[in-house]
Order: C-alpha cells, then sequence, then structure tokens
C-alpha cells in the first residue's frame, strides 16, 4: 500500500444537490480516498442545509475560498417555483454560484475535456478553447423604453453638484424602442485582471474582441482598459511566459476562433459570453465534458463542472434504477483544484496525482468504457457503457495501472 499524499493546506468543498450529489461521494470514495490523506473544510451547499442556515452556508463557503485560496464545488439547484414546494423552502433563494461569483468579484473560464472519439463539429479543433464571460451590466442591466409616437429621447447624466450632461438619442418621427446600458469600470478592471491572471496560470494567450469601431465610447472602454491593465501590470510578465494578448474586433475574432486549432482563451462581453460560450460549446461536443473555474482579481480559484444537478437521472436513481451520468466534469473539477492546491503549497506529489487522474479518465473513454451520454456520440466502434458507479470503477482500475 502506497502512501497517502499529505495535504498541508485544506481545500474548500461545497457539496451539491441530487445526482451530483451521489456522484460527489462516489468519487471522493473511489477515486481520492484511497490515495490522499484528503484535506478539505467543508460546506454542504446541498438545498436542505442552504434553506437550513438561510443560505448562510454559501456565504461562509465564498469567505473560505478567500481564505484558503482554492475551492471545489458540485452542481447545486438554483431554487424555483417548483423547488420551493419540493424542498419546503422558507424563501427562493438565489443561485449558490451568482452568490459566491458576487463575492468573489470573479470571472467564469469554462473549458472543454477533449477525447478522442468524441471529435469536434468544427474538425480543425484540435485544443480546447477556453471562454470567459464577463459577468456584470450591459443588456443584462439594461433599462428600456418603448416609444409611443414621435418625440426627442435623450440620456441624462445628473452629477452629485446637480450639473447634467445630455446626449440625443434619436428624435423619434413615429414609434420605437430605446435601451439604456451601463458598466462600471472596476468592475471592467476585475474582468480584465482575471482573464490576465487566468492566462498566466494556464500558459495559454488571450483574445478579447469588441465592436470598439462602431462603439467608440462604450465599447472602447473595453478596450482601452484591457490595454491599460496589459501594458502596466501583465506584459513583462507574459512575455517571460511566452504567451501574448491580442484584441481584434469581435466578428474577426469569430472568423478566427473557426479557423483555428484551439489552446487560447477568448474574453467575451456579457452577451457575447452568453451567445459564443453556448456555440462553442455545443460544437466541442457534450455539456457533460465541460469544465468551469471562477477566477476571482486577486486569484482565488473556484472549480467545477459547467452542467447542473442532472434531475432526471436522480429520480431514477431513487426509483432504484441504474443510472449512466457522466463524471468527468466534476472530476476534473476536483483534479483542477487539486492541482492548484499542489501549486500553491509546493506539493508536487498532489499536482503530478491530479494529473494521472486526469489521464485515467481521459485513457479509460478512448479505451471504449464510458458513460451513456458519450456511447451515443462517439466515433470509437463498439463503445461499452458504463453505470456511474462502473464508469468511475474503471477510471479507478486505469489509475492504478497508472500508479
Ligand atoms: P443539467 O443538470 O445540466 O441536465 C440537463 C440534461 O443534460 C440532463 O437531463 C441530461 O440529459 C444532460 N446532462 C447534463 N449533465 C450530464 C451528465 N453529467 N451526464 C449525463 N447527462 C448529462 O440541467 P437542468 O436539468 O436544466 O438543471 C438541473 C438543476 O441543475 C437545476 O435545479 C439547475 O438550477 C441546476 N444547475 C446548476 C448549475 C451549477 O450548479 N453550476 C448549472 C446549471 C444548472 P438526459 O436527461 O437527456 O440524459
Ligand atoms: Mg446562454
Amino acid at each position: 500500500m502506497m502512501e497517502k499524499i499529505k495535504m498541508p493546506v485544506p481545500l474548500v468543498e461545497m457539496d451539491g444537490d441530487e445526482m451530483t450529489r451521489i456522484l460527489w461521494r462516489m468519487i471522493k470514495d473511489e477515486l481520492l480516498l484511497p490515495y490522499i490523506d484528503l484535506n478539505t473544510e467543508y460546506y454542504d451547499l446541498g438545498l436542505e442545509y442552504r434553506n437550513e442556515t438561510n443560505d448562510q452556508v454559501t456565504v461562509d463557503a465564498a469567505m473560505a475560498t478567500k481564505k484558503y485560496g482554492v475551492a471545489v464545488k458540485c452542481a447545486t439547484i438554483t431554487p424555483n417555483a417548483a423547488r420551493m414546494e419540493e424542498y419546503h423552502l422558507k424563501e427562493m433563494w438565489k443561485s449558490p454560484n451568482g452568490t459566491i461569483r458576487a463575492l468573489l468579484d470573479g470571472t467564469v473560464f469554462r473549458t472543454p475535456i477533449i477525447v478522442k472519439g468524441i471529435e469536434p463539429v468544427v474538425k480543425n479543433w484540435k485544443k480546447p478553447i477556453a471562454i470567459a464571460r464577463h459577468a456584470y451590466g450591459d443588456v443584462y442591466k439594461a433599462a428600456e423604453m418603448k416609444i409611443p409616437g414621435p418625440g426627442k429621447c435623450e440620456m441624462v447624466y445628473t452629477a452629485e453638484d446637480g450639473s447634467e450632461t445630455r446626449e440625443l438619442i434619436h428624435d423619434f418621427a413615429g414609434p420605437g424602442i430605446v435601451q439604456g446600458m451601463h458598466n462600471l469600470e472596476a468592475s471592467i478592471e476585475s474582468f480584465a485582471r482575471s482573464c490576465f491572471n487566468y492566462a498566466l496560470d494556464t500558459k495559454q494567450d488571450l483574445w478579447f474582441a469588441t465592436k470598439d469601431t462602431i462603439s467608440k465610447k462604450y465599447d472602447h472602454t473595453f478596450k482601452d482598459i484591457f490595454q491599460e491593465i496589459y501594458d502596466q501590470e501583465y506584459a513583462a510578465r507574459f512575455q517571460e511566459a511566452g504567451i501574448t494578448y491580442f484584441y481584434t474586433l469581435i466578428d474577426d475574432a469569430v472568423a478566427r476562433v473557426i479557423r483555428s486549432e484551439g489552446g487560447y482563451i477568448w474574453a467575451c462581453k456579457n452577451y457575447d459570453g452568453d451567445v459564443m460560450s453556448d456555440m462553442v460549446a455545443t460544437a466541442f461536443g457534450s455539456l457533460a465534458m465541460m469544465t468551469s473555474v471562477l477566477v476571482s482579481p486577486q486569484g482565488y480559484y473556484e472549480y467545477e463542472a459547467a452542467h447542473g444537478t442532472v434531475q432526471r437521472h436522480y429520480y431514477k436513481h431513487l426509483k432504484g434504477e441504474a443510472t449512466s451520468t457522466n463524471s468527468v466534469a466534476t472530476i476534473f473539477a476536483w483534479t483542477g483544484a487539486l492541482r492548484k492546491r499542489g501549486e500553491l503549497d509546493q506539493v508536487p506529489e498532489l499536482t503530478r496525482f491530479a494529473d494521472l487522474l486526469e489521464k485515467a479518465t481521459i485513457d479509460t473513454i478512448e479505451s471504449g468504457r464510458m458513460t451513456k451520454d458519450l456511447a451515443l456520440m462517439t466515433s470509437l466502434e463498439n463503445p461499452v457503457v458504463e453505470t456511474s458507479e462502473g464508469f468511475i470503477q474503471a477510471v479507478r482500475q486505469t489509475l492504478d495501472t497508472l500508479l
């Protein structure tokens, strides 16, 4: 029996809901606890306990992430009307991801896990494309108006001293519509720093694109803030790391992304990120193979899977039926967090273990053993469909041969 890997500093562990909570336990029991003296500070973000603590547990977990720097999170239910009844909730608690993101002021990076046999629709994509979406403002916090008929529409800024600045939007000759959006320099700066930090962290080029030729003040401010922060704080470090920061127009970026082979981070404004992340995720193959990491401008990291709690599979599981739920993105959330802990605390065995567990997971799929979602889309011949447990046990077998 080999000695278990020690962790000098704890990892913040955020448990979650439904099928992913079941996978969470299996991953720990089969793939982590036999090899690591797992040192975590545990927070139960399952909906029942969030309700019991009036959601204080979510805030505490975010604060612990600030303290220790690294967290791993299971998928959680965002309550809606149906969940209010199902869980007898005191309130419709906010999305934990939203709460954590607001407290850490972070940016979410989503990256597909690439395996042979699950080919991207875009055939020249060989490496992952990580998408970073700015999560504040623009159309998501806009004020809108229907203009009923002829009249002048203006933007008015009233300064604290009462002075006004006006800008004509349109002199309407007939009915129309109008929208007012805003953003904050502080939020754009945090977004920029999170992107530059993550590029350095993963040693990948960073692309950023807006429509600054048309939006000469709004989008241009995004471009200028990124450039200033890059020049002042990151240019030298990027050069040292052998990576580049690249700005272009959004339409040019789209064309380049499609022609590229991948292997970079694409930072997007809020709306572009909403649309492009769905496009990129779909083209890479499967939501169940998409990882996600929240990076704060101070360099705190929270790793998770991009998918939800897989409710439909959970109800089957409760009825005692076998499930074939894909645990890959949740395994990679753990390996991402363990690798980061290993790097920060200089525990090379932990980093090596994270690398090996990822390799074991990929090797298992490439050997033909996979969950049903992948078996339905693989180009490999005669895939073996594993159950939820069966797949995790298969990964353990592969891991043991690698170790
Ligand atoms: P979901 O959990 O992502 O699942 C939607 C469907 O996608 C599943 O029914 C399943 O399709 C497929 N799928 C997703 N992940 C899979 C996996 N790992 N393995 C196999 N198939 C997978 O989304 P949802 O059903 O819309 O949301 C369920 C709950 O998750 C909601 O309460 C929502 O609030 C929450 N949610 C949480 C997060 C988060 O914590 N980050 C993110 C999104 C949603 P089939 O049924 O066809 O097999
Ligand atoms: Mg969307």
